[in-house]
């Protein structure tokens, strides 16, 4: 027997997060640029924008006292960056003219790269891929090249206000003029509590959304806009951070097990294990959100993943110090919106979904698509211009058409839904795809949402290994690594459907790698309705249960992970 998720779909109406201005002109803030989240987009926009007006002051006082603000949700920049993390530096290059690579926080070039076939005892080392060639490229944590970002844009003179949601889309007269942040000290039932703060008007003469995965206003926006063509996919990254007793001098990614192979599955992804200079390691496994099988469960497989010799190998006698989890937008080329800007307003980065999946690369992208929105915006706020002209912002995507972010994402587009049919003949697809240099399938092949793929019971959980403290680890003790801070009386910032097919709430119990789900009560037959628990206070923002029939909103600003190394 077997059900789709998006059966259960919670109540959501993108309009609950659209608002006209409300507060009175004392108490509204007033800033010139408003850029909301604080990753590689966010930043590098902010950067970009920050030279510009230097170079211009005629504009910058045009923009008032707060020229530029970047809103961030999480307690400080950094805290909810996750990534492999290797870096293509050449966006990196056109916003730092002249910079020197020594000057970024890179753990250091890649020099040797092997890609690995593994089955259950052995590991083939197969030609790499074109697009998973990495030479010249750096390994990062996204979390220090966030907070180095951060850096330079406050050098700059932009105001980085952390702890703080963006919550509701201000639209006044059909164009986008800020933005609302989210009500802090709320109690679990939603009333005040004695240090409640309510959430302000944010207004901007131009808005850059870059939230990342599963971007909040990126997404009401689009609708609000009617933007979005076809449905986004994801998958789920779950990673970990080792201190290592030898070095590694490689980055290594991993095919094959402990995925199944059959089209029945639909298991798409595979591991990354990179150097952090010469003491640490970081590993992770990236897993399609759209898998069959509810006792699948990414943090788990990472587990599992390190049963193998080979990655027990370069493990053994370390320690982990750092763990957390996000999702990768998929859809790319053929998931993209029908425009990347709207009156007063533009997306960027991953909430726009410029991730190249076979290549696992979006901060290059993220970084160039930042620049660019904030060049558009520069260009719009300048005197006698407004961003809600007609037309203002159409630069942008007018940049973006001539960019490699364009040229990149066309070429693999039908790489990822290649693997819908199954390991072989998907790598024969996709094969086919790049040799082709994206001509081959002469018809682009058709994506659906991950909540429309049919679940069935399995029994995968079975060879997940149990936690020993060691080297392998529950959920639980993950969250805890992550330094989550999330209230437990804050209110409920997940929307699911209790009650649910048991395969449903067995998928959202296997999958989300905090262990916010349980089903209540003895578990029925497949088929029965049971009663889900959800434990938000356990959420580390993954976005994963967005993806899968449920509905992620801005918590609280400051709560969630507090990521150092990720
Ligand atoms: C496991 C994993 C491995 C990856 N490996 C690589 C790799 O090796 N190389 C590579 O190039 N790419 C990799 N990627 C992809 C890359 O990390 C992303 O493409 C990149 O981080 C996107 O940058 P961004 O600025 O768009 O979003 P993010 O990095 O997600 O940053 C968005 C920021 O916005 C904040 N925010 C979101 N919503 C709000 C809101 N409403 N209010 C206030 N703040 C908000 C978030 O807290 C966050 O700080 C990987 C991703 C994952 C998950
Ligand atoms: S509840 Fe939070 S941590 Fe769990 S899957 Fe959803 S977003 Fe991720």
């Amino acid at each position: 027997m077997s059900v789709r998720p998006s059966t259960f779909l919670p109540p959501f109406d993108a309009a609950e997060f659209v608002a006209e201005p409300s507060a009175p002109p004392g108490e509204r803030i007033d800033v010139g640029t408003l850029v909301v989240g604080a990753g590689p987009a966010g930043l590098a926009a902010a950067i970009r924008l920050a030279q510009l007006l230097e170079a211009n002051p005629g504009v910058k006082e045009r923009l008032g006292d707060v020229p530029i603000a970047v809103l961030e949700k999480g307690k400080s920049v950094g805290s909810h960056l996750l990534s492999g993390a290797v870096v293509n530096p050449r966006a990196l290059w056109r916003l730092f003219p002249g910079m020197h690579t020594e000057d970024i926080p890179f753990y250091g070039p890649v020099e040797r790269e092997g890609v690995y076939f593994l089955t259950p005892n052995h590991a083939v080392r197969i030609p790499a891929p074109p697009t998973m060639w990495n030479h010249g490229n750096h390994v990062a944590s996204l979390s220090r090249l966030g907070r180095w970002l951060a850096e330079k844009a406050e050098e700059l003179g932009v105001t980085i206000v952390t702890e703080t949601a963006a919550q509701k889309l201000l639209v006044n007269g059909g164009r986008v003029v800020g933005v609302r942040t989210g009500d802090r000290g709320r109690g679990r039932d939603g009333g005040p509590l004695a240090r409640f703060e309510p959430g302000s008007d944010m207004l901007a003469r131009a808005t850059i959304l870059a939230e990342g995965t599963q971007g909040h206003l990126a997404g009401v926006a689009m609708e609000r806009f009617g933007l979005a063509r076809g449905p986004q996919t994801y998958a789920l990254g779950v990673k970990e951070v080792w201190e290592v007793a030898r070095p590694l001098h490689r980055v290594i990614h991993t095919m094959g097990w402990p995925l199944a192979g059959g089209r029945k599955y639909r298991e798409f992804g595979g591991s990354f294990i990179y150097p952090m200079g010469e003491g640490m390691v970081s590993i992770g496994f990236v897993a399609g959100l759209d898998y069959t099988d509810a006792s699948f469960s990414v943090h788990d497989v990472l587990q599992e993943l390190k049963l193998h010799p080979f990655v027990e190998g370069i493990l053994k006698g370390g320690k982990r110090i750092a763990w957390g989890a996000k999702t990768i937008p998929e859809g790319g080329f053929l998931s993209f919106p029908e425009r990347f800007h709207m009156p007063g307003a533009m997306i960027a980065g991953d909430s726009a979904g410029f991730v190249n999946v076979p290549a696992l690369k979006g901060i290059h992208y993220a970084i160039l698509s930042g620049t660019l929105a904030a060049e558009a915006a520069f260009e719009a706020v300048r005197p006698g211009r407004t961003a809600w002209e007609p037309g203002a912002l159409a630069s942008y995507d007018r940049a973006l058409r001539q960019s490699y972010i364009w040229k990149d994402l066309k070429r693999v587009r039908n790489m990822r839904p290649a693997f819908r049919y199954g390991f072989v003949r998907g790598a024969l697809l996709a094969g086919a795809a790049l040799n082709s240099l994206g001509k081959f399938p002469p018809k682009d092949l058709s994506i659906e949402r991950d909540s429309d793929a049919e679940l069935f019971l399995g029994n995968r959980d079975r060879a997940y290994p149990n936690a020993d403290g060691q080297l392998f680890f529950d959920k639980l003790s993950s969250v805890y690594l992550s330094g989550n801070q999330t209230r437990d009386d804050a209110p409920n910032h997940i929307r699911v459907e209790t009650k649910v097919r048991r395969e449903v709430a067995e998928a959202w119990v296997r999958m989300c790698p905090a262990h916010v789900y349980e089903i209540k009560g003895d578990a029925s037959p497949a088929g029965n309705v049971v009663e889900v628990e959800v434990t938000p206070s356990n959420c580390v923002q993954c976005g994963a249960i967005t993806a899968k029939g449920g509905r992620l909103t801005p918590p609280e600003g400051g709560d969630g992970p507090q990521y150092t190394l990720t």
